[in-house]
């Protein structure tokens, strides 16, 4: 099928609107109507050059949609579901994933590195940026690299969860585990960080200091539950502790 899509050419290049050739769903992968996409910033790296990448490529990891088609042997989706990508995939064939590290599952590695995808553009290979690629009306994905979420969930919000929400949530819970009552400072409240307030609210901090210098972030952070917000570019003299 033809489906237009947001190309990658080159770093320092801008994205192009294209008509792309897409293949439909091999084994183990399916067809998804991408309803919903997100810019993060690691996007950014590679299309500023700074992450090495062969293109041209379609670009993006963030996203929600549907599911159009399974591939063969795909039988923990169906069409209609309702779906959120994630950039580990969880193979549930490697030795990490049959242990509980499945965030170091083999197949994450492998598809950090270029290989050939379900896009081309005029007969020319479109890489699809670590094995996923959700700039596109429509796109071919790993099962393993797949959720299901339910179908009441909006698609513009849920979009943002596969990446930012859990990288966020991923500092609280997991690597700082922070403790009930405990007190959060958040330094930069972009989408991590605004994920990080969420997240400290959820592990039941008591103090959450949201940090920036961008004074259109306080609304924000504090309706995600930041108790204290700080403009440093306005604090006069910070006191010595
Ligand atoms: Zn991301
Ligand atoms: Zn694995």
């Amino acid at each position: 099928m033809n489906v237009r899509a947001a190309i990658a050419h080159g770093p320092g290049q801008p994205l192009s609107i294209e008509t792309v050739a897409l293949e439909g769903p091999g084994p183990g992968e399916v067809l998804i109507e991408v309803k919903a996409t997100s810019l993060c910033h690691s996007d950014l790296h590679v299309l500023d050059g700074l992450v090495p990448w062969e293109f041209p490529a379609l670009l993006g990891h963030e996203a929600a949609g549907v599911v159009v088609e399974c591939g063969p042997g795909v039988t923990r989706l169906a069409p209609g579901d309702h779906v959120v990508p994630f950039l580990i995939p969880h193979c549930g064939e490697c030795l990490y994933c049959a242990s509980p590290r499945t965030n170091l599952c083999a197949e994450a590695f492998a598809r950090l590195r270029p290989r050939p995808g379900r896009f081309s553009l005029d007969g020319r290979a479109v890489t699809q940026l670590w094995g996923l690629g959700t700039f596109a009306e429509y796109t071919v994905l790993p099962a393993d690299s797949l959720a299901r979420v339910r179908p009441d969930a909006p698609f513009d919000p849920i979009c943002y969860v596969g990446c930012g929400a859990t990288t966020g949530l991923g500092a609280v819970l997991f690597a700082a585990k922070v403790e009930p009552g405990a007190s959060v400072a958040v330094f930069g409240l972009g989408g991590v960080g605004l994920n990080v307030i969420q997240g400290a609210r959820l592990a039941g901090a008591g103090t959450i200091i949201g940090i920036d210098t961008n004074p259109a972030r306080e609304a924000l952070a504090r309706r995600l539950g930041a108790t204290e917000f700080i403009d440093p570019s306005t604090v006069e003299r910070l006191a010595a502790h």
